[in-house]
């Protein structure tokens, strides 16, 4: 039986959200619905889910003790991770303790690092992937190229969104992009990944959730990515009959590895029926956010109903989709967008502002949705919005 009290009250189901990004302000708000109590953590002030939720924290996220004298502080029953750089020793700590970590403490933990993954999936479970070989110095990676080969891809192992990643074509890339990775990860320099350049035909996410009813599979979720972040995705990537179902014993089969529940974004490359694993975020997905027009539940609808150890018997989809992210550039506290109402003229057409206080550099401060009769009609969509709005910093 799920129980679910009064906020604010001694009967309160209490949610620590690690990670306030524009993700997991959708999160806060669909947790919001059920009345649960979100506090918000993360590095700086108004970060976008802190602006929705009841009470929030700003602390460096990697710092075990600080996180855990708010665990101990708040008595959350779900400890919910948006992001991938958190003190994952301390989950792995207050998970033994008793407390609740979405999904677990060891899927966050393995999928905080690259190698974690990697070797989960293909040395244990024996799922396809991109030929790899990690390397801590400089010699190991000059040797895991030779292995490898050209073309190749480059990563820290600790990093997302693209930071310090960088392709090889060519030989006299190899020492820019020992440098980018070393300047570029989370973690301040240190291990990569280099992986075979895997030249598919197309990628997709598989959101998959974890429930208590089981394991459901959403309509694949093509998208594209620039620089290794992403710029646009949509909803249903068409695919043929046999990768699909390859796809989603993949997407099974990785997921059960980490156990939980709450909703996992299962990246992999196609190729033909080929399906090769990339990498899983055991929480929502930035290309997921297409599920907020596609369909009756988003990916933060189905994970808060999961986490709270509800049943998902079903999700309506409402037919193709795409979402297209604003990348700001430039440097402002005060970022003003502007035509929003021409924007949205265009029937079944909507728009996410994330109201992140700042951006220096380039930055994801928003998101254009927008539903037709095909993705190629959606994705149109919203390039038409998109290039309706103006932007002043
Ligand atoms: P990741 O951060 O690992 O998700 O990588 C970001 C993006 O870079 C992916 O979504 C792909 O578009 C591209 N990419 C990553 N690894 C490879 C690879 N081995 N071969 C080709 N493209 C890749």
């Amino acid at each position: 039986m799920v129980t679910i009290g009064t906020p604010f009250s001694p009967t309160a189901k209490k949610v620590v959200l690690c990670g306030s990004g524009e993700l997991g302000k959708e999160f806060t708000i669909e947790l919001q619905r059920y009345g649960v109590e979100v506090i918000a953590l993360d590095k700086y002030p108004n970060a976008p889910a802190m602006q929705v939720a009841d009470r929030s924290y700003v602390l460096p996220m990697l710092d075990g003790k600080q996180l855990r004298e708010i665990i101990e502080k708040e008595k959350p029953d779900y400890i919910v991770p948006e992001i991938e750089a958190i003190a994952t020793a301390t989950l792995v700590e207050l998970e033994k303790e008793g407390y609740h970590v979405i999904p677990t403490a060891k899927a966050v933990s393995l999928t905080m690092n690259r190698e974690g993954i990697r070797r989960l999936a293909a040395e244990e479970l024996g799922i396809q992937t991109s030929n790899y070989r990690f390397a801590a110095t400089e010699e190991e990676f000059k040797a895991a190229i030779q292995e490898i080969g050209i073309p190749c891809v480059v990563k820290p192992i600790m990093s997302s969104s693209g930071h310090g990643q960088s392709t090889i074509r060519k030989p006299e890339q190899i020492a820019q992009a020992w440098q980018e990775a070393q300047h570029g990860g989370r973690a301040g320099g240190g291990k990569v990944i280099v992986e075979g350049f895997v030249d598919f035909d197309y990628e997709i996410t598989l959101l998959t959730v974890r429930h208590s009813l089981g394991t459901s599979f959403l309509e694949p979720v093509g998208h594209i990515q620039i620089d290794g972040d992403y710029r646009e995705s949509w909803q249903p990537q068409a695919m043929a009959p046999a990768a699909l179902q390859k796809a989603q014993e993949i997407a099974q089969k990785v997921t059960d590895a980490l156990g939980g529940r709450g909703i996992f974004g299962v990246e992999l490359f196609i190729k033909g029926d080929e399906v090769i694993f990339s990498e899983v975020s055991p929480r929502p997905h930035d290309t997921g956010m297409v599920t907020m027009i596609s369909q009756d539940l988003s990916q933060f609808a189905l994970h808060a109903r999961a986490v709270l150890g509800l049943p998902i018997p079903n999700i309506a989809f409402h037919g193709p989709s795409a979402s297209r992210a604003i990348v700001v550039e430039g440097n402002s506290t005060k970022v003003a967008f502007g035509n929003v109402d021409e924007a949205l003229l265009e029937p079944n057409t909507q728009i996410r502002l994330f109201g992140k206080p700042e951006v220096s550099g380039h930055r994801r401060m928003a998101v254009v949705l927008a539903r037709a009769e095909s993705t190629d009609a959606a994705r149109a969509k919203t390039l038409r919005a998109t290039n309706k709005l103006t932007i002043s910093l």
